[in-house]
């Protein structure tokens, strides 16, 4: 193999920078080419590629977001424009991809691949953790950090005015970051898409810490419409309790950015590595990932149509030791 090409796609992470850089200089290492193309599957439409070397990746591997741009595109979902992508592949002589994104992008790698018998590799980079066939995505972890410090600050302040927080975090379809920045952060509950909320165990809770003469606490939410929204929950909670001082916070694209952290950095380092090895030795349609601290591979197929399953019972010791 003696060019292969590499694209972040859809939401970006803090990690998909060093997973680049490992890309690039594995590529070096094993004395293949690399072209790196800018803005995902559209800048393969739009023919917007460019060779990186190991000296482009220099001073990188500590930096959020992604140099080559993310993006997500209509046109890729259709036909005519996986055509397109095709005839730029060929006529840069690529012989191999190398996608860093979540499971949208690999559905597009997958049918892609297919199509035109063409061999990639994905790298899971999202912040959500949600996907099937690794422990850990690239960007998880940095972005639980970011929530956990920032719920930290929220906490300070609820705590010296007496005030019961709503905090909204990352995750429409994924309660993986709020489960668990949750526990981090001692929350009273915790509201995930996974599980059916119970507003009558909210306010028991809230009823229970508030006969304990505690005023201040700090409820997590996942964001998206699931879960009613996170001001709809504070009003309602309001009424229950008129005479609380209820706020909303929500932490935002914060999360999404940032120095990735040490896990993330040597995650992102490894799955590069195994992915340009895997294209070398002839691997296509799989995804690289982390299982119990081993690299593996999962079929595109069994990746996107198999759910990372969220362990609902950290919400018991949630319950156990919030109040
Ligand atoms: P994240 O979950 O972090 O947002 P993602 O990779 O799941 O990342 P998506 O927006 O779902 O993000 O997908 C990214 C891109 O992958 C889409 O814009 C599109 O170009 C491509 N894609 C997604 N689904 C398909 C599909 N069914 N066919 C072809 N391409 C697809």
């Amino acid at each position: 193999i003696g060019k292969i090409g590499i694209l972040t796609s859809g939401g970006d992470s803090p990690g998909m920078n060093a997973a680049i850089r490992a890309v690039v200089r594995t590529a070096s290492y094993y004395c293949v080419n690399c072209i790196g193309i800018s803005l995902g599957y559209k800048g393969l439409i739009n023919n917007e590629m460019r060779k990186v070397v190991p000296t482009d990746v220099n001073n990188l591997i500590h930096r959020g977001g992604t140099i080559l741009k993310t993006a997500r595109s209509e046109e890729f979902k259709t036909k005519f424009g996986r055509k397109k992508a095709n005839i730029n592949y060929k006529k840069n002589g690529l012989e191999g991809l190398i996608v860093i994104g979540g499971d949208g992008s690999f559905t597009g790698a997958m049918i892609f691949g297919q199509e035109y018998n063409i061999p990639i590799i994905g790298i899971p980079g999202t912040i959500d953790n949600d996907i099937y066939g690794t422990d850990f995505t690239v960007g998880y972890d940095t972005a639980l950090n970011t929530a956990i410090e920032a719920i930290d600050k929220i906490r300070d302040t609820a705590t010296s005015h007496n005030r019961l927080f709503f905090i909204e975090v990352m995750g429409k379809d994924s309660g993986f970051i709020a489960l668990n920045s949750g526990i981090a952060t001692g929350a009273l509950d915790i509201l995930i898409p996974e599980k059916k909320y119970n507003l009558d165990k909210l306010f028991y809770s809230i009823e229970k810490v508030k006969q304990k003469g505690k005023y201040s606490s700090i409820i997590i939410v996942s964001e998206g419409k699931k879960l009613g929204g996170v001001y709809d929950l504070a009003k309602t909670t309001k009424k229950k309790f008129p005479d609380y001082d209820i706020r909303v916070s929500i932490l935002g694209h914060i999360q999404r950015g940032g120095y990735p952290t040490c896990s993330d950095r040597v995650l992102a380092s490894r799955l590069g590595v195994a992915s340009v090895e895997a294209l070398i030795s002839g691997k296509k349609n799989v995804m690289t990932g982390i299982k119990a601290n081993k690299v593996i591979f999962t079929p595109f197929l069994k990746a996107i149509k198999k759910k990372r399953k969220i362990d609902i019972d950290l919400i018991k010791i949630s319950d156990i030791i919030a109040c």
